[in-house]
């Protein structure tokens, strides 16, 4: 439905009205009209997730078309399909283009980002996800008229990006409880995923999670072996906000890593306790550092995620890529 909607209101490719469109066309659609002069290269690339965001994603994709347009410019509009889509676009991008505007959440992001590493194509991104993590952390606009400002003339900035072997994240990867929660959700999703969604996957996680061991090296050295579950952070925030790596940032070549020692039910409120009020690691005995390879393995099947994605299981090696994803955002406002 929502992919629909998004096919009535926005242009897929450059070089037509955006109020002018009443079909929706493929976004590969080969009859679709060449963008940008000589080199048939949209200026702007647009990738969205239509099923990220609700009815304000369409306003918000409407009006940064139209001001595009308006100030000159060129901005092909391509929809993903589902879970991988965004990385094949993403590499579908051809050299020349200006800026890639990621329409959704921290997944797509991921994945777009994933595939413009060692390319000079700057990325801008419009929240349309549950989280937004990344788009928060980068301070990325949210008005359309700053978006395309960011586009036209935003400054660059780096990101350091995550790997657990040929996967990449960009936000947090999760060992144990939170994965398991993911891994619930995902099983039952159908569609845009909201917090009231993570309710039930919590719920049965909470009383049903068998806290594995787990065995933690960081850059070659054991820091916990027992049981819990971990949080690696390359941002400093996790779901809803929880500052669990307030130290973190996203450009210092590191990995956070949280270890937090748990073996039941009491034990985990009160490290959920602890990141809330914003004394994770003083209050609950978490163990916290950074390192650029960290290792975790288990005895026992647990599961993995990534940006809020299912990625497997243990044992897994997370490294680090600095500065290797490339942003444009506002300059920083100076004061009065
Ligand atoms: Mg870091």
């Amino acid at each position: 439905m929502m992919r629909q909607r998004l096919a009535n209101v926005v242009s897929w490719t450059a070089g037509g009205r955006v109020d002018a469109l009443r079909r929706p066309r493929h976004p590969r659609d080969s009859s679709a009209p060449p963008s940008d002069g000589a080199s048939g290269a949209a200026q702007f690339t647009a990738i969205v997730n239509p099923v990220s965001g609700g009815a304000s994603q369409a306003a918000t994709l409407r009006a940064v078309t139209r001001q595009i347009r308006a100030a000159g410019h060129e901005l092909c509009v391509q929809l993903t399909r589902g879970a991988g889509d965004a990385t094949r676009l993403a590499a579908a991008v051809p050299d020349g283009t200006r800026a890639v505007l990621v329409v959704g959440g921290d997944g797509t992001a991921r994945e777009v980002a994933s595939a413009l590493v060692g390319r000079d194509i700057p990325m801008v991104i419009a929240r349309s996800g549950t989280e937004n993590l990344l788009a928060k952390d980068l301070e990325m606009p949210t008005s359309p008229a700053d978006l395309v400002e960011a586009l036209l003339h935003g400054e660059r900035c780096h990101s350091d990006i995550g790997r657990a072997g040929e996967r990449r994240f960009f936000v947090v990867a999760g060992i144990g409880f939170d994965a398991e929660v993911v891994r619930r959700l995902h099983a039952r999703r159908d569609g845009h995923i909201d917090h009231l969604d993570y309710a039930e996957p919590i719920w049965r996680t909470f009383w049903t999670h068998r806290f594995p061991h787990l065995d933690v090296e960081a850059d070659g050295a054991q820091v916990y072996s027992g049981p819990g579950f971990a949080i690696v952070n390359v941002v400093p925030r996790y779901a809803v906000g929880l500052p669990i790596a307030p130290r973190a940032r996203r450009d210092d070549g590191l990995l956070d890593l949280t270890v937090f020692p748990c073996s039941n039910c009491l034990r985990l409120l009160g490290h959920a306790a602890a990141v809330m009020l914003g004394r994770n690691g003083d209050l609950n005995g978490a163990i916290m550092g950074q390192a650029q390879r960290i290792r975790i393995s288990s005895p026992q099947s647990v599961p993995v995620q990534l940006d809020g994605d299912d990625a497997g299981t243990l044992p897994v090696t997370l490294t680090v890529e600095p500065s290797r994803a490339l942003f444009l955002r506002l300059p920083a406002r100076r004061g009065p």
